[in-house]
Formats: C-alpha cells, structure tokens, sequence
C-alpha cells in the first residue's frame, strides 16, 4: 500500500507539493509525538502539522470535544450562525486575551486557512484608515493567497514595501545582535517620515514576533516595542501575525506577552482550532469600521474545530503548557547549542519555547562581514533525510531551506525531547561525514 500510495501520489498531485517531497510516509495513525506510517514504521513528528499540533496528534480531550459535538446531533456546517459552540470557543480565546485587548476586541471568523485570516486582516485595516499600501519585513511568511503572498519574503510585488527584519545571524547591515534591530527600527521611521519615500501613510503593517517558515528568527523584545511605537505614533494599525507562534509555542500564551505589545490586529490560525481547519482576526473595536455583510465565506463555522480549539486553548492554559514549553524549549536549545559547539557545520542555533531552529552552513566557506559563513541547503537535506532514516521528522525553513526546524507538541516528556535531540546529533554526525 505505501508504495503504491506514494506512487499514485507523484503522478496525480502536483510537484507544488510542499512537506510530501521530503517525506516519502504514509501516515495511518498517530498519538501525541509519534506517527505511523502504512509501512509500519514509527516516527516522532516535530513538524507537528506545521505547528498546528500543540496538543500532538489525537489527543484525548480534542478527540472528545469532536465526539461530543457529532454525538450531540448539533448542524456541523453553521456558516456564520450564533451557537453554543462558537459562543463557548469565542469566550475560551477571549479569556485568553491581554486585557487591553480584551476590553473591546473584537471577532471575525475568516475561514479555514491563516492566509484568509492574512487576508482579512489586510482588508480591515483598509477599510479602518481609508489607505492602501502595506508594510512587511524581509523572510516573513503569511500565506499563499494574493496579498498574503506579497507581503511575504521573496514575493515580487509593489503594493508592499518590504522591511529588513532583525535577523541576527545574518544581518543585512552586517552587525549583528541589537544594533541590527536598532538600524531596522530606524529604516522604518525613516521611510514613514520621509514624504518623498510613497509610503508615509500605509494602511498597516504585518509582522511574525517569530518568523517560523522564515527560519525559526525570534525578533528582539526591544524591536517589538519600537515597531509598537512607531506605528501607534502615526496611527497606523500593527497586525501580529500569531499563527504560528500562538497557544504556548513560544513559552508564553501568544508570543507578544514576551515583549508586553498589543497588537491592533491579531491574526490566529493553526493550534486554535486544536487541529482542524479554522482561523480568525481578533482586534481593537474601534477598528471595526465593516458594515453589516462586509466580510462574507461560506466555511467559517466548522464546529468541530471550534470545539477542538475550545479545548486545546482550555488544557493549554489549564496545565500551563506555555511554562512548560518554555523550560522545556529552554533546555532543548541548551543542549543544542553544546551540539553547535561540537560541529562547524552548525552556523546557529535559535528559537523560543518549542520553536526552535538550526542552521546548517559550509564549513568550508569563509564568514562575512557579519561572521555568518553560507547557508547550505543540500547539507540541510541531507540532515533531513539522515533524521527520517532515524524515525524523526523535522522540516526545512529559512530563506535557503537551511534551517532544521523543530516544532514538537507542548506536550512531550522529557524523555521524548532527549530522544529527539539525540536522533538530531546521530542525523548531523553522520551528514557531515
Ligand atoms: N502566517 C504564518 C506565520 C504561518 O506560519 C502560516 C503557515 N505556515 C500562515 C500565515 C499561512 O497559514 P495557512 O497555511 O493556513 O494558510
């Protein structure tokens, strides 16, 4: 059956596939970390979905939430229909909520994906200030949607004006650590105050208080601040873009409890709806400027992942598993640092809570001016392949693919984050053999 599946899969889909090209599995079943695949191999998942796992695969009070909804004989499909489901969803996020934004935050469901969240957001914010043009930052990633994509890094586009985001490693002004979040602070006030720059006035601006896809880049708390007063300052709406780093990833509930920021706009998707499709923007009240109709899609009211998302946000917050991810994430990158300081090959280790991020590099190349030494995506391939041999999967980021991502649910022992760790050391030692 594997193959056959694997064989069928190749000819039917398209090679626009992402995760399926360098993961030839076949998954049958799953519980919290572990996946089976149709050739009966076992594999501890770090891609988690892509992050959307906080919980892992299957677990049982998502799987209970879903049974009491289809057993209850409630309408699955509710478009945009008030239910006790919704309603109970709705009251779980918001108490999860920083007050300020609390107060009068307000929801809409925009569909299943982050990127109609991204969307969304993108038209709110318009509509809210009468403006067009938007702000993103180098290496972002918000989705595969039109806008989304253009405010993404790489895009090729003109209705956004893309700015350098604080990436240490490599940073574009070569400096590295908080002066290149100064000079990227700077870069932003300096375009909004020139009048001759065209984007004095943007309608808003996106960013990821992690970048994720983008290579695991945590953004100084400093920068944060700064990027949260520039834009309140000028009236200009910050969206936060949390569908990643959200519902305890980071080590804290949402990712901007780290540097204390609210957001105008917050844009959720993945572990919200505890594993099922599901994502909404949530945001200052006052920008609430749609009429009646404004925002229409006919698939914004999946209840089971409503209810899903209800209790993946109830057990996170109940068990504390941001604290938990926190220490844990902690550790892991402790333990991957003394693995960097064993192998050249690994130019840095980064990441908050359990998101985390090797880059692999050249050894043989020289560094630049900033001590960075080359991306090396084929060593990155290699490493990813050696950990599928060794039953882990890990997926691929950054903007050469050179990032080793780790994503594993909040809930693992730590058992499980040392055997993780150690088929990571086996995968690099024998890559770089
Ligand atoms: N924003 C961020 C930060 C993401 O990581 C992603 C998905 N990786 C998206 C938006 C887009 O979400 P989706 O793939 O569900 O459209």
């Amino acid at each position: 059956a594997h193959e056959g599946i694997l064989r069928r899969q190749s000819l039917r889909e398209s090679a626009a596939r992402t995760y399926a090209r360098s993961l030839p599995i076949v998954p049958v079943r799953a519980r919290g970390l572990t996946i089976e695949g149709a050739d009966g191999r076992r594999y501890l998942d770090c891609l988690s979905g892509a992050g959307t796992l906080a919980l892992g695969h299957n677990h049982p009070v998502v799987l209970e939430a879903i049974h009491t909804v289809l057993d209850s004989g409630a309408p699955l499909h509710t478009l945009d229909l008030a239910t006790p489901v919704k309603d109970a969803f709705v009251t779980e996020l918001f108490a999860t909520l920083p007050r300020e934004l609390a107060e009068t935050a307000r929801i809409q469901f925009c569909g299943p994906a982050g990127t109609d969240a991204v969307e969304a957001a993108f038209k709110l914010v318009r509509t809210a200030t009468g403006r067009d043009g938007l702000m993103a930052f180098s290496g972002a990633y918000h989705g595969m949607t039109a806008e989304a994509l253009a405010a993404s890094g790489g895009a090729r586009h003109t209705s956004v004006t893309r700015l350098p985001y604080p990436y240490d490693y490599r940073c574009p002004f070569a400096t590295g650590g908080e002066r290149g979040a100064e000079l990227s602070a700077r870069w932003a006030q300096n375009l909004l105050d020139d009048d001759k720059s065209g984007v004095t006035r943007p309608a808003g601006m996106i960013l990821e208080p992690v970048q994720g896809e983008g290579g695991v880049i945590p953004a100084p708390d400093g920068w944060l601040r700064r990027m949260r007063e520039i834009t309140a300052e000028r009236g200009i709406p910050l969206i936060v873009d949390e569908v990643q780093t959200g519902v305890g990833r980071t080590g804290t509930f949402w990712a901007i409890e780290h540097s204390g920021i609210v957001p105008d706009v917050l844009v959720l998707s993945k572990a919200i709806g505890g594993s099922l499709p599901l994502a909404v923007i949530v945001y200052r009240g006052d920008l609430d400027a749609w009429q009646p109709g404004a925002h229409a899609g006919t698939f914004r009211g999946n209840q089971l992942a409503m209810a899903a998302g209800r209790a993946t946000l109830a057990h996170v917050r109940e068990h504390q598993l941001d604290r938990r991810a926190q220490e844990l994430g902690a550790r892991m990158l402790a333990r991957l640092g003394g693995l960097a300081a064993r192998h050249d090959c690994i130019g840095d280790v980064r990441g908050r809570g359990l998101m985390l991020g090797v880059e692999l590099v050249d050894r043989d190349a020289g560094p630049d001016a900033g001590g960075a030494r080359p991306a090396d995506p084929r060593l990155a391939a290699a490493v990813q392949r050696a950990c599928l041999d060794r039953g882990l999967i890990v997926e691929l980021g950054g903007r050469h693919s050179a990032v080793v991502r780790l994503l594993p649910p909040l809930t693992i022992t730590d058992e499980q984050a040392d055997a993780i760790l150690d088929r990571l050391a086996d995968a690099i030692a024998a890559a770089v053999r």
